[in-house]
């Protein structure tokens, strides 16, 4: 019987989570959820959309798995998703990316695995608001060190680059690639034009590689990786980068392989594991049963190996390959045309997921 903390999430988080939930106990593997809510309902009852008890619950269980939360642009709380990482050192945002036959995939033979430090750089959450006295400070200081002028009503974002957060993210990537038969790593970054930060990222990349001499090392700028995994990606494995080159390549590598619905995720740190989709809480379909659970589902697929019930994963991995392969209890973003009145359901898909597993 595992613990696992569940937060259904917003939008059509509560909806895909209760199809995961279902496919994940059908597996005869024993849960025992600890449910925990957060995000805009939460914030509105309780005056912060992240309550301590969330935390308190993960940091005793170690594991969870959530649905997306929504983040206000501009004005609100900050992003949900981005202070469970930070608060839980959740330093590793693993996110595979497959393709399975018979989803609109671009390319069939897809199997990257992206690497996204998870703490640092321009999400760090330090920031100054244009006119603050925080930005002016900054400005003055700038202009004093480097005579270099940022202009007045600028407003500035911060991108911290540390040795310690780049050698631990690394290394993940390449622990992650001996342990699962991978055979390169690629560091992913823009040092040519950052180079304290980039350049950093780089230089310890190279450093934490000649520790690993069994599995070959290359790197890649930002802006070449994103042409290349359109037009080759199949000479890619595991590439490592920080935030927020790695929320984007992320989602071009979904799009690659048949859109969001289909691109799971973990967050991982030392001590704790919080699983999730890549996708966010799509707003305009909550509460249509109508988006794609599959990319939730394989996120408790790495779940059930994080916890070591590597039968029960294979299981459900192949019951929703066979499911996709068929093509008919799929949503409406996996049939040919978006309006195909034969798309199944949220509910559907984890109906005839649970029926193939029990095959
Ligand atoms: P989104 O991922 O929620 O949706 C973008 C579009 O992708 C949707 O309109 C839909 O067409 C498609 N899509 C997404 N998930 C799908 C699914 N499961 N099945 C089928 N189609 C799917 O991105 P967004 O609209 O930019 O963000 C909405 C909210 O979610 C924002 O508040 C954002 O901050 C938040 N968000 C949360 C997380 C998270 O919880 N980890 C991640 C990303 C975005």
């Amino acid at each position: 019987m595992y613990r696992i903390t569940l937060i259904p999430g917003d939008g059509v988080g509560p909806e895909i989570t209760d199809a995961v939930t279902r496919v994940l106990e059908a597996t005869g593997v024993f849960f025992d959820w600890d449910v925990q809510n957060a995000g805009e309902e939460v914030y509105k009852n309780e005056g912060t959309p992240l309550p301590d008890r969330v935390l308190e619950s993960i940091r005793k269980n170690k594991v969870a798995i959530k649905g997306p939360i929504t983040t206000p642009v501009g004005t609100g709380f900050r992003s949900v998703n981005v202070a469970l990482r930070q608060e839980l050192d959740l330093f590793s945002c693993v996110r595979p990316c497959k393709s399975y036959k018979g989803a609109r995939a671009i390319y069939e033979t897809i199997d990257l695995v992206i690497f996204r430090e998870n703490t640092e750089d321009l999400y760090a959450g330090i920031e100054y608001e244009k006119g603050s006295e925080g930005s002016r400070a900054i400005i003055e200081l700038v202009q004093k060190l480097s005579d270099r002028e940022i202009r007045q009503d600028s407003g500035i974002s911060i991108k911290p680059i540390s040795v310690f957060g780049t050698d631990r993210i690394v290394r993940a990537a390449f622990e992650y690639a001996r342990k699962n038969n991978r055979k390169k790593v690629t560091s992913v970054h823009k040092a040519n034009i950052m180079k304290f930060s980039d350049g950093l990222f780089l230089e310890v990349s190279r450093e934490v590689a000649r520790d690993y001499p069994d599995i070959e090392f290359e790197d890649r700028i930002i802006d070449n990786m994103c042409m290349q995994l359109v037009q080759k990606p199949e000479l890619y494995d595991v590439l490592v980068m920080e935030n927020l080159y790695g929320d984007i390549v992320s989602d071009l590598a979904a799009g690659l392989i048949g859109g969001l619905g289909m691109a799971p995720g973990a967050n991982i740190g030392k001590e704790y594991a919080v699983f999730e989709a890549t996708h966010g809480s799509a707003p305009k379909y909550k509460g249509l049963n109508k988006v794609n659970p599959l990319a939730m589902m394989l996120s408790g697929v790495m779940m059930l190996r994080h916890l070591g019930e590597t039968e029960a994963a294979e299981r459900v991995d192949s019951a929703i390959a066979s499911v996709v392969k068929e093509g008919k209890d799929v949503t409406y973003d996996m049939k040919p045309s978006p309006d195909d009145p034969s798309a199944a359901t949220t509910s559907g898909v984890a109906d005839a997921i649970i029926a193939k597993m029990k095959k």
